[in-house]
């Protein structure tokens, strides 16, 4: 039996993306799904999708960068299934453009999403991980989570600040013997709709000339499910995946 079957799984940013191919791939291997994001109609979509393929989905519309309904995702998830096996902090949003272009709106949203987003999911869910000393944290950081390059330093900061809180999570757990995994997953391009969320015109034309070479979502989802499916005393703590001819 597969070491994803019958585990409960709450993906963020599950609408699109990588959290939209990592569903479908955790689905098909039997897990339990608590999709969240914010547009509803995709989600349902999904739901419809995986249940017609025969997997099991729920799903509830989430901003993380509100306590409050992470703290209703959790309680969905525990009052459904009873309980929350792997929590994959997937949502993120990267509009970048040169600090002069002072988009400070811009600099909070990605805080707040790729930061604090991360912060208010753990907070939600990983206490009753610990209560059972049984669970797995995996967090999308990015190459841009180890890489700073012109344009992306608001959004290299958030990713380094994921990283840094995917190692913090990790060693305070083993410090406390809870059983908790921590996976840090580092994508290069990948083909989704995180471009669309940058509003600079001569930004987003550099980005779209940058991902040319970008990989398929599901490949990103495939390194997910292979963490989640190591042996329980095994810890996948950090993965970086490029496209083959990705130099940066
Ligand atoms: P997408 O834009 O396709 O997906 C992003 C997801 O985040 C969407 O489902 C969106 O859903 C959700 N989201 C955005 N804001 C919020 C919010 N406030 N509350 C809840 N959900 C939100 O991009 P990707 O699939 O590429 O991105 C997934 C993760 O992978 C991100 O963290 C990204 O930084 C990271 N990554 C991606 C790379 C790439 O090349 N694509 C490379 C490296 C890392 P909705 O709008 O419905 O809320």
């Amino acid at each position: 039996m597969s070491n994803i079957q019958d585990k409960v799984v709450i993906i963020t940013g599950a609408s699109s993306g990588i959290g939209e191919a990592t569903a479908k791939e955790l689905a098909s291997k039997g897990a339990k799904l608590v999709l969240a994001a914010r547009r509803e109609e995709r989600l349902a979509k999904l739901q419809d999708e995986i249940k017609a393929n025969g997997g099991q989905a729920i799903f509830k519309v989430t901003d993380v960068t509100s306590r409050e309904q992470m703290d209703e995702l959790a309680a969905l998830a525990l009052k459904e299934f009873g309980k929350i096996d792997v929590l994959i902090n997937n949502a993120g949003i990267m509009p970048q453009a040169f600090l002069t272009e002072n988009k400070v709106e811009e600099w909070d949203m990605m805080i707040d999403v790729n930061i604090k987003g991360v912060l208010y999911a753990i907070a939600a869910i990983v206490p009753s991980m610990r209560k059972r000393k049984f669970g797995h944290v995996i967090n999308l950081s990015s190459v841009a989570g180890h890489n700073i390059y012109p344009g992306g330093t608001v959004y290299c900061g958030t990713k380094f600040a994921v990283k840094a809180i995917s190692e913090g999570l990790r060693q305070e757990e083993a410090m406390n013997g809870t059983n908790i995994r921590v996976t840090n997953i580092s994508p290069g391009a990948v083909t989704s709709e995180l471009l669309e969320t940058t509003t600079d015109p001569a930004m987003k034309a550099g980005l779209d000339e940058f991902y040319q070479v970008a990989i398929d979502a599901d490949r990103i989802a495939h390194a997910i499910a292979f963490a989640i499916e190591q042996p329980a005393d095994v810890g996948i703590n950090e993965m970086i995946i490029r496209p083959t001819v990705q130099v940066g």
